[in-house]
């Protein structure tokens, strides 16, 4: 396995850029601070990913939109590149930058709550956003899983959930931005006005700018939530019932995940009803032929934010600072049961780490109308995450990452596409063919909004 300490070598990815703290000489006044102590550039240097360590010259805790202006327009004028910073929950790299200068955004974490919408600076958490807006009887409609990830950062990925069939990913919800570009400009963009810098930043992996700030769309709150868990015989049950559901939009929520027991692996659905009750039991589930049903009122808080008590159980185990070399996937439903059974028949459970988890998640790719991300070209689709930890006993981190490459592959054959949060070593190439009919947009919008290609250049896409 790669030394921790080294870079894992990426096919595309740019020599290091920039200088030490010489190249940040003359930089005006500032409202955060600019730092060079080991504490920070260690931080700035590694991920959750706990495999790509690459220090920065510098890191930035911004301290206002206009420091983020500043920066990049320094930065661009002594050819250093520039890496935005949300929670560092990426699992390659995506969010370092050699020798150039990482824009930390946690202190712009100012949220506010309006009739119907919120906005949000780039670097608060979703769960500081979710309890605000509880306070005022209204919630954000779509969640990733874990609420401690950044606005900013799952803006930039796209924001997947288990809400998707009935709001679209976070990048749905977003009424306006506020972005810096890769010029340094501050902009303010909506899907009427620049909608172009709107679209490419949005699910644009800070490729074209740095998200500073949203307005997002707010509903009603539920009170609580009717949770049931329902187990399938097969892939093929499984993503049948999801299809359908997801289809009629009978509950909230859905998702799905696969689960390996001494019998075989076990499937799995997760849905919620929203102010559901007993009364609703036999209505949303009998016709369902499901092994089992379990069902429980969850407060609503408690419901979104349950990945906590995971996370808890994973930190105690020491599983949750090992490599997680993630692999996350979007396959069309004509492919999936195939690529999915095939997946889990070659897969042993301990070579991918104590503390895995394999999703499968529906997706109704109608309702996701932001062109990014990237989404399979059927009105139905499926996430299929495996979520690898390198735990003792399990494959290396390199072997899990080859996996996940000779996986991206079959994904691409089976007419699927990547979900770009996880660790798969792409080249340009692939990044072209992954954007698909987007690219020329998308690279035309890099172009006139980084010209200079300083912004993130962890994700190896220019
Ligand atoms: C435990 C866990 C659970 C997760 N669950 C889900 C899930 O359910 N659904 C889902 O969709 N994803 C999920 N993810 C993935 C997660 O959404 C992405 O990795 C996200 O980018 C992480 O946010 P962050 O704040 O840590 O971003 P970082 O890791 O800090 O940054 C991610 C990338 O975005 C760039 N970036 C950061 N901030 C900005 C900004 N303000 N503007 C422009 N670019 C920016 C960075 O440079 C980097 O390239 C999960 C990740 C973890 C670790």
């Amino acid at each position: 396995m790669t030394p921790p300490h080294l870079p894992v070598p990426q096919p595309g990815s740019a020599a290091p850029t920039g200088g030490g703290p010489a190249a940040f000489d003359a930089v005006p006044a500032l409202d955060g601070e600019l730092r060079f102590d080991t504490a920070a550039l260690d931080a700035a240097s590694t991920d959750f990913g706990g495999m790509v360590r690459l220090p920065p010259a510098a890191v930035l805790g911004a301290g206002s939109v206009e420091d983020v202006a500043t920066m990049v327009r320094h930065c661009r004028e002594r050819g250093l590149k520039v890496a935005p910073r949300g929670q560092g929950h990426s699992t390659n790299g995506q969010a370092q930058v050699p020798s150039g200068l990482v824009v930390d955004l946690g202190a712009l974490d100012a949220v506010e709550i309006h009739d119907d919408t919120a906005t949000v600076q780039a670097g608060a958490l979703w769960s500081s956003v979710v309890r605000a807006s509880l306070a005022r009887g209204l919630t954000p409609p779509a969640f990733t899983d874990y609420l401690e990830l950044s606005v900013g950062g799952t803006l930039s990925a796209g924001g997947l959930g288990g809400q998707i069939g009935h709001h679209g990913t976070q990048a749905d919800t977003v009424r306006e931005l506020q972005v810096v570009t890769g010029e340094g400009e501050i902009a303010t963009c909506s899907p009427t006005v620049r909608p172009d810098l709107f679209r490419a930043a949005l699910g644009g992996l800070g490729q074209c700018a740095i998200i500073t700030r949203a307005t997002l769309s707010l509903i009603p709150a539920p009170r609580s939530v009717r949770f049931y868990t329902l187990t399938f015989r097969s892939v093929a049950e499984l993503t049948a019932r999801q299809a359908r559901l997801i289809g009629e939009g009978r509950f909230d929520y859905l998702i799905g995940q696969t689960r390996p027991t001494p019998d075989g692996w076990v499937y799995r659905v997760e849905a919620a009803a929203y102010d559901g009750t007993t009364d609703d039991d036999a209505r949303l589930t009998d016709d369902l032929d499901a092994l089992s049903v379990e069902a429980q009122d969850v407060p609503y808080f408690d419901f979104v934010n349950r990945l906590a008590a995971m996370v808890d159980a994973f930190t105690a185990m020491g599983e949750w600072s090992l490599p997680h070399p993630w692999y996350d996937a979007l396959l069309p439903a004509s492919t999936v049961n195939a690529v999915v059974t095939d997946t889990l028949a070659d897969l042993k459970p301990q070579a991918i780490g104590a503390s895995a988890v394999i999703l499968l998640y529906p997706v109704l790719t109608t309702k996701c109308r932001t062109p990014l991300p990237v989404m399979p070209d059927e009105e139905v689709a499926y996430l299929f995450s495996i979520l690898k930890t390198a735990s003792p006993g399990a494959d290396s981190a390199d072997e899990m990452v080859a996996a996940n490459r000779r996986q991206y592959d079959t994904t691409v054959e089976a007419g699927g596409c990547w979900y770009p949060i996880g660790s798969v070593p792409l080249t340009k190439d692939d990044w072209v063919r992954h954007f698909g009919g987007f690219w020329d947009e998308f690279e035309a919008a890099r172009h006139r909004y980084d010209p200079d290609g300083v912004l993130t250049p962890g994700q190896r896409i220019f």
